[in-house]
């Protein structure tokens, strides 16, 4: 286990803002991973679990407890089942599941961050989600102090959202196991956009690799795939998850989804651009991506305080204008 002092935040995060950690304790297998947990806990000291860094917005006054950088690596597969250690880099994995003709998560091709931190989310993208796939997932119960295996019904999945998401802090996720589909095809396509890139009907197959090549122009359009060379994807992906409200409060214009229960969900895209906040909206060194309004972006130099400021005025817009309330989707961390 290696610790480092004072590490800046901000370099291990997507976004590129946050001060130091107090305590920065690098982690490579789950022993590691649990004793670090645990060391803290009985210490008293602040706990935050960094995967990618790709879905926070780290504090500008640091971190004054210890942050574990999940580096934990490692896949096993069991006949068309992958059990993945947390730290596993989410695209690498997909990748891995493409040449080994495995179908379930290409439409998740470049999505940043490691394995670990997606069922927390419950991430998705592009008409499909982990929770299609997520057969168990290992964690430390730090209510509990024990490691169990969560089952999909225990975890509470949801659009964006779980339980380990609704009870933060608890559940440190150590593996996670995806039941895929062998072949070399898809999953059915599930998103407009794609299937059209593709040239296929809503609903069909196309072969794995050209869902995953797709999938990434699609993405690299937006600025959605981490690259150093692009300021646009200087961001934590969409700041905002679509809400989802009562179909008789459906705003006129807004495209909209079934999200059942008789709800629907609004895209947060329009809402934000409607609102006044087109993509290339600057406020200093922080604003909207100039290709994706739903991506905040940060220049260089700027602080957790403007970006939130900033997204303090998006909501309070939307709000006024629409009546809809938008809820972040980055973890604003506090000790
Ligand atoms: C350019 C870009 C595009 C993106 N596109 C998408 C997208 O299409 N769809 C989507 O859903 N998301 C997207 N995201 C958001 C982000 O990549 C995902 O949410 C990703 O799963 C976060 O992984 P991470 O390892 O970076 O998590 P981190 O940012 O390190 O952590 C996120 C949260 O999970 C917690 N966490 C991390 N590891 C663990 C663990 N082992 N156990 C328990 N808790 C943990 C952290 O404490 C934090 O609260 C995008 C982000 C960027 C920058």
């Amino acid at each position: 286990m290696q610790v480092r002092r004072n590490a800046p935040l901000a370099e291990l995060t997507t976004l590129g803002v946050g001060g130091p950690a107090d305590r920065l304790i690098e982690v490579t297998d789950a022993a590691e991973l649990v004793a670090a947990v645990r060391e803290a806990d009985e210490a008293g000291r602040p706990l935050l679990l960094l995967g990618g860094g790709s879905n926070v917005v780290a504090p500008d006054e640091g971190w004054p407890g210890d942050v574990v950088l999940v580096r934990t690596r490692g896949v096993e597969r069991t006949g068309d089942a992958l059990r993945v250690q947390a730290g596993e880099p989410w695209d690498d994995l997909v990748a891995h599941t493409v040449a080994e003709r495995l179908a379930g998560m290409e439409a998740l091709s470049g999505i940043p961050g490691a394995t670990g931190a997606t069922p927390v989310q419950n991430v998705g993208a592009y008409g499909q989600e982990v929770a299609q796939t997520i057969t168990a997932v290992a964690v430390y119960d730090r209510a509990e102090k024990r490691s169990r295996v969560l089952s999909p019904a225990e975890c509470g999945f949801a659009y964006r959202d779980s339980r380990l998401k609704r009870e933060p802090g608890r559940f440190v996720v150590l593996d996670v196991t995806f039941a895929l589909v062998p072949g070399e095809l898809s999953r059915p396509v599930g998103y407009a956009e794609l299937a059209r890139r593709l040239g296929v009907e809503i609903g069909a197959a196309a072969p794995l690799g050209e869902v995953r090549e797709a999938v990434l122009e699609l993405r690299r359009g937006k600025g959605m795939v981490l690259d150093p060379s692009d300021p646009d994807s200087r961001s934590a992906g969409s700041f905002f998850t679509n809400p989802v409200v009562p179909v008789e409060r459906a705003v006129e214009g807004c495209p909209s989804w079934p999200a059942g229960d008789g709800q629907v969900k609004l895209s947060a895209a329009w809402l934000v651009q409607s609102a006044g906040f087109g993509r290339g909206t600057r406020q200093g060194r922080v604003g909207t991506s100039s290709r994706h309004s739903l991506a905040l972006t940060t220049e260089p130099g700027a602080t957790a305080a403007e970006l939130l400021a900033f997204a303090g005025r998006v909501v309070a817009e939307v709000e006024q204008q629409f009546g809809v309330t938008l809820v972040p989707e980055p973890t604003a961390v506090k000790p």
